[in-house]
């Protein structure tokens, strides 16, 4: 055996038929973090829940113990779209493995389900839906198994952002094989997560392998969003030149259409959503995997399970929809432990849309608290002023190494906070003397149109010119109002409603209000590097009405049409009581 010194290659130790392993099939050196534990607890028959970030090495948890003790492991996950090339990684090492999944026909799982019965199989991948079919159990009964793994148990959870309710009937597995040790593992750490899978898998006997979360190369950083294209464009040419990475956007449309203007600027880049047919994706993909330095754009279809080593950024233009979405995306960057970034612009825009996307869908009201809940954290995390890793962590209940990581945006350039209490007053003075003396509600822009003495087409047309608090926010620049009220909404101060996202108050804006209490808000940061002069440019307090929407950075512009269109709308807002 090659490698550095080791209890194992002194004369007379033999190693464990664990490490040999690790030797032999995967022709690793040595186990990473808790892996050797892991798999010494599950080889001797014990059931263990693993939570390990993405990349940490989850895979080999329960690979090697199906390989070191009698019989098949059964490998149950939902990641279906990839099981063919786990199994083509592993018989690449020499290792039996198969897998039984809907894209099969009858013959192909037959030959599977007969290789399974003659004990050739190391490794059986399945579906979970498969498992709640009797004849699969049925079949699982007449060979012989070594182990059960619950991989992407966070599924299991409808408190996580993952639910499969496919998970939920895997708890038979314990009841009906309680000799056979079962080993759940995710990358998603939270407590009523971590909780879930064990209560609901049936494993309370399990002993817990928490791995730290922190992915000390990975620079956190969260950019004010001004024309997102483009800042990614500049970030791309100045800090990731020819190198691999992923942009996430939430829309198929953007995903086409950011993957094309980096195209057309000297950036490699292809689309990845589910509207693209199945050999486009699957092409893509593959391409990713073997080229250097491709950058795939896509929606948050893509990634799970994606096992590249030397992905050099993730970025985000848009907001993920929970931490733990976040953390996951981003964790996909820096597998091989090289500097890696996870960048991510971020405005008041995604904090209307992520709220109105809560408010229109079509879960019951239990889903709406959820993803409210999980969208407030996300906010959280974008608004901090302390250290980034830090916050994360905490949300992953864990204690950071100390309170400044010095590899994160707000460590290495500390942003300014400044008292925003009168500024939150007169926003909200704002939202109020529209219900209570109009009865009516607008979106964002008219309120920071009425706050600036905008004598715009809309303000004219509404006399909003009239209203008492109108031009009381001439000594702020628009960008600065924006972030105001994109603060305000995070902090829960401030509310978004309805379709057309219009600001109303909450119970806690009655405090602010009332002078019960003090706002401290982040300054805004300088204009981000890339993209054209800020939204104050020039036209601070001058009041030419129709040129405000031309002033606009191109950015926004999008943000603008989409406020015009509740424009369209403005009987019904007029109807609000
Ligand atoms: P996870 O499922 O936790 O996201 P994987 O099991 O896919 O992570 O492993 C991520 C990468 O780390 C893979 O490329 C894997 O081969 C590699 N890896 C895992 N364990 C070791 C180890 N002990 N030594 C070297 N590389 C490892
Ligand atoms: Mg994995
Ligand atoms: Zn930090």
């Amino acid at each position: 055996m090659r490698g550095m010194g080791g209890i194992s290659e002194m004369p007379g130790v033999t190693e464990s038929e664990a490490l040999s392993t690790l030797h032999r099939v995967f022709g690793y050196e040595t186990f990473r973090g808790e892996q050797e534990e892991v798999i010494e607890h599950v080889v001797a028959g014990g059931d263990a829940v693993v939570l390990m970030p993405t990349g940490g090495g989850k895979s080999l948890c329960y690979q090697i113990p199906a390989l070191v003790r009698p019989g098949t492991g059964v490998v149950v996950s939902p990641l279906i779209a990839l099981m063919q090339d786990q199994v083509d990684a592993l018989r690449a090492l020499g290792v039996n493995a198969g897998f039984m999944n809907s894209t099969q026909d009858f013959d192909e799982r037959r030959v599977v389900e007969a290789e399974f019965l003659a004990g050739e199989l190391d490794v059986l991948y399945m579906a979970p839906e498969r498992l709640r079919l009797d004849s699969s159990l049925d079949l699982l009964t007449r060979g012989k198994i070594s182990v059960f793994a619950i991989d992407e148990a966070h599924c299991v959870s409808s408190w996580g952002h993952d639910f499969r309710p496919d998970y939920l009937t895997l708890s038979v597995l314990g009841e009906r094989w309680p000799d056979v040790p079962r080993i759940a593992l995710t990358a998603t750490a939270t407590h009523a997560t971590h909780q879930e899978i064990t209560e609901r898998l049936g494993m309370p006997t399990a002993r817990h392998f928490v791995a730290s979360f922190d992915r000390p190369n990975i620079q956190y950083r969260i950019v004010p969003k001004a024309d997102p294209k483009k800042q990614l464009l500049s970030f791309l040419r100045e800090e990731h030149p020819g190198d691999a990475g992923i942009v996430y956007c939430l829309s198929r449309n953007s995903v086409e259409k950011t993957a094309e203007f980096l195209s057309r600027n000297g950036v490699e880049a292809v689309p990845y959503h589910a509207g693209l047919d199945a050999g486009t994706r699957a092409a893509n993909q593959s391409r990713f995997l073997r080229e250097e330095g491709l950058v795939v754009v896509a929606t948050i279809a893509f990634g799970m399970g994606i096992d590249k080593p030397d992905v050099r950024f993730v970025a985000h233009l848009d907001l993920p929809k929970s931490v733990e979405g976040y953390y996951q995306e981003t964790g996909r960057a820096g597998r091989d432990g090289l500097p890696s970034t996870a960048w991510m612009a971020y405005g008041l825009n995604d904090v209307i849309q992520q709220r109105k996307m809560i408010q229109s869908s079509e879960g019951d009201e239990a889903f709406r608290r959820r993803s409210a809940s999980h969208l407030e954290s996300m906010l959280a995390l974008c608004e901090t002023a302390q250290c980034r890793r830090g916050q994360l962590l905490a949300y992953f209940g864990q204690d950071p190494d100390a309170s400044a990581c010095g590899n994160c945006d707000t460590c290495l350039t500390p942003p300014e906070t400044w008292d925003g209490t009168v500024a939150a007053q007169k926003v909200l003075s704002t939202v109020v003397r529209l219900q209570r003396e109009r009865g009516q509600k607008f979106g964002a822009v008219q309120i920071v149109d009425i706050l600036m003495g905008r004598r715009t087409a809309k303000v004219i047309q509404f006399d909003h010119d009239q209203l008492s608090v109108f031009g009381i926010g001439e000594d702020l620049p628009e960008g600065d109002w924006r972030g105001v009220v994109r603060q305000l909404l995070a902090q829960g101060l401030l509310a978004v409603e309805g379709d057309y996202g219009t600001l109303v108050l909450t119970e806690a804006s009655g405090t602010v209000l009332r002078r019960e209490r003090e706002v401290p808000l982040r300054k805004e940061p300088k204009k981000p590097a890339g993209s054209k002069s800020g939204s104050s440019s020039g036209s601070r307090g001058d009041r030419k009405a129709k040129a405000a929407a031309a002033e606009l950075p191109e950015a926004l512009q999008p943000a603008f049409e989409a406020l015009r269109a509740w424009r369209g709308e403005q009987a019904r807002e007029q109807g609000v009581p």
